[in-house]
């Protein structure tokens, strides 16, 4: 059935740049944005403006929501396609909020899902409510918000984005009217524990920043002194990259073998980057000088907050910690523990960032730390063995009641 109505969750960045997407494919747009009083500033300032606009690189997308709400129960009840875009620390909140509301059959989009969304959606009981979820590797486009409710820059748009659905079953009229919206080709990965491995800002942000608190940890900076982030990968932040990517591939190739299972979806960072941003890197020479030339990340700078007056200093708060540390590598770390596969360079990174952060997840190479309770590990969810993590994967399969 053709979509009509989507109903987007959050009021950052991603859902800015996908009201007006949506609005152009001629569908209903709702928006539930609990956080906050983005709802009221949506209303207001996209009003006042004469609709939120998307400036894409070569094109205007422009348009104004039908409803918003800050209340789940004004938009969700009889909603068919939800679509969740926030980090992925919002999404328990999120999550919770919707499954008593949403009606059964209902398909739901998390942008990006990064990892270990399966378990959420598992143990909140989504599958039995017959809640079909599709996940999203990563954010469509690097896009941000330049006027509240009225206008969102889009810096880059990715070629393609990989996606994964529970139940596992081939969507292509949905895939494809999706990409339609979001103006990008969907490619559908095997499963979500390819999203997971595959979740490349995991690797991307942790790393880089790792390479930063390295060589400035406490450094004020003046407005204009204020580092780059993607430019500022070297050749040691490059060689951290690697490391960590390779230690992926290392798991990928583990599960793959011990579990039976296809995982081919799951690229090498270097080659993803490529894939994703052909048109945008302009010296591919290696990945240092793709990151350092990538046009889509140019003007991107180090997160900071003020410490003093026009004195900065990195953020310890920084989504590139909070979300891809709990939602990314250490969920990563907790399947390296289910296989036993050494993880030295994952280690080092996530040891230096949550002493920055003043957080302790991983406690003598084990995810036994004070705060591991904030972490989507699969040990939070009961899985404790292989065999614990092939259940979850059955659970992916359609199951005979659909
Ligand atoms: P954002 O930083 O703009 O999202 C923040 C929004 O999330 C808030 O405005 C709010 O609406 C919601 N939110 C945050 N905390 C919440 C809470 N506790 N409860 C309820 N809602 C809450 O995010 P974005 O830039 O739209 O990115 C969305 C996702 O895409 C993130 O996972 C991000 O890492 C990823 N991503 C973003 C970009 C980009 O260029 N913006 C690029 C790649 C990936």
């Amino acid at each position: 059935m053709k979509i009509q109505e989507i109903t987007l969750c959050g009021g950052g960045n991603g859902v800015h740049t996908l009201i007006p997407l949506a609005l152009n494919q001629g569908l209903v747009v709702n928006i539930w944005a609990p956080y906050d009083d983005e709802a009221l500033r949506l209303e207001k300032n996209s009003q006042e403006g004469g609709g939120i606009k998307a400036l894409f690189p070569d094109r205007v997308f422009k348009g104004i929501p039908h409803r918003i709400s800050s209340r789940a129960v004004d938009v969700i009840p009889g909603a068919e396609l939800i679509v969740i875009i926030t980090p992925a620390f919002a999404h328990q909140y999120m999550l919770q909020e919707i499954f008593p509301l949403i009606r059964e059959g209902a398909t739901l989009v998390v942008i990006p899902s990064r990892s270990g969304l399966e378990y959420q959606y598992l143990s909140l009981g989504f599958l039995e409510k017959r809640v079909t979820l599709i996940g999203f590797q990563t954010l469509p486009w690097a896009c941000r918000i330049e006027a509240y409710g009225q206008k969102v820059r889009i810096l880059g748009v990715k070629k393609y984005q990989g996606a994964a659905n529970i139940p596992d079953k081939p969507l292509p009229f949905l895939y494809g009217q999706l990409a339609e919206i979001i103006q990008v080709q969907i490619q559908k990965m095997e499963s979500f524990l390819s999203l997971t491995l595959g979740n490349m800002g995991q690797l991307i942000h942790p790393g880089i920043l790792y390479g930063m608190v390295r060589q400035y940890g406490e450094q004020e900076f003046l407005q204009d002194e204020i580092p780059d982030f993607y430019q500022s990968v070297d050749d040691f932040t490059a060689g951290i990259l690697e490391g960590l990517s390779q230690e992926i591939q290392d798991l990928k190739t583990y599960l793959a073998h011990q579990l039976n299972l296809q995982l081919s979806a799951v690229l090498p960072l270097k080659e993803w980057l490529f894939a994703s941003y052909r048109d945008c890197i302009e010296d591919p020479s290696s990945l240092k000088t793709a990151f350092q030339s990538n046009t889509a990340y140019q003007g991107l700078k180090a997160p900071v907050i003020e410490k003093g007056r026009g004195v900065f200093i990195l953020d310890k708060n920084t989504r590139y910690v909070q979300e891809d540390l709990p939602f990314g590598l250490l969920v990563s770390k907790g399947l390296a523990l289910l296989c036993a596969v050494k993880t030295p360079v994952m280690d080092e990174v996530i040891t230096v960032l949550q002493d920055w952060m003043g957080k302790e997840y991983l406690r003598e190479g084990d995810i036994q730390g004070k705060d591991r309770m904030e972490a989507r590990i699969p040990q939070n969810y009961g899985i404790e063995s292989l065999d614990d993590l092939m259940g979850v994967w059955n659970k992916q399969e359609t199951p005979e009641v659909w």
